[in-house]
């Protein structure tokens, strides 16, 4: 049998602290000035993962892309109880990249933005993408 995660990108998490196994890591990548990703060769689906082996729309080879740091969110809520070392209340958000594909991120302020409002990905924190409204 193979080991675990050999030959995956992997990266330690909450689990593997506490005994769990360490898994690889599909959250997105934020470089400063843009989400990085991959997209099809082919038919040019999105995907915020960067180790996908195919298109998962078409089975066409991946490349990796650079995606907008901006879109609409698509669902926002408010979360009110722990998650892991999180402490309550924050914001979470599924956002649709400008040009690319759509990413949970979570909020600056923990706030109920409405669908469709603007954001920008500012930052990360603890791996996980920050995004804050972006007011016109
Ligand atoms: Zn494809």
């Amino acid at each position: 049998m193979a080991e675990l995660g050999v030959g995956r990108p992997t990266k330690r998490r909450a689990g593997s602290a506490v005994g769990g196994l360490p898994v690889a890591d599909s959250r997105p990548v934020f470089a400063g000035d843009a989400v990085l990703g991959t997209r099809c060769s082919a038919c040019r689906y999105p995907s915020s993962q960067r180790d996908l082996p195919w298109c998962p729309a078409c089975y066409a080879p991946m490349v990796a892309e650079r995606f907008a740091t901006t879109g609409p969110v698509w669902s926002a809520t408010v979360v009110d109880i722990h998650v892991g070392t999180r402490k309550p209340p924050f914001g979470l958000a599924y956002v649709d990249l400008d040009d690319g594909p759509r990413v949970l991120v979570h909020l600056a302020e923990p706030a109920v933005l409405g669908l469709g409002s603007r954001v920008r990905i500012t930052g990360t924190d603890d791996g996980d993408l920050v995004a804050t409204e972006v007011r016109s």
